[in-house]
């Protein structure tokens, strides 16, 4: 499942360069993840890392993009 995130988000710019695969990017107003490019960190940590670095908890699982 492809991580997103909410509305929660303060734009604090922490997750996107943790992103293994660069899904992460700055949006208006919140950054955002690109649901195609997300692969739950898989093969590179143990956790998300969008989610374990997020201050806010904003980034969570996204049940509209479920594992390919
Ligand atoms: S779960 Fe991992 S691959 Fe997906 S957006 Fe977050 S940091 Fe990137
Ligand atoms: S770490 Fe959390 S609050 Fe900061 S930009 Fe990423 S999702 Fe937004």
């Amino acid at each position: 499942m492809a991580y997103k995130i909410t509305e929660e988000c303060t734009a604090c710019g922490l997750c996107e360069p943790e992103c293994p695969v660069q899904a992460i990017s700055e949006g208006d107003p919140v950054y955002t993840v690109d649901a195609s490019v997300c692969i739950e960190c898989e093969g590179h940590f143990d956790e998300p890392q969008c989610a374990a670095v997020c201050p806010v908890a904003a980034a969570v699982p996204d049940p509209d993009h479920p594992k390919k």
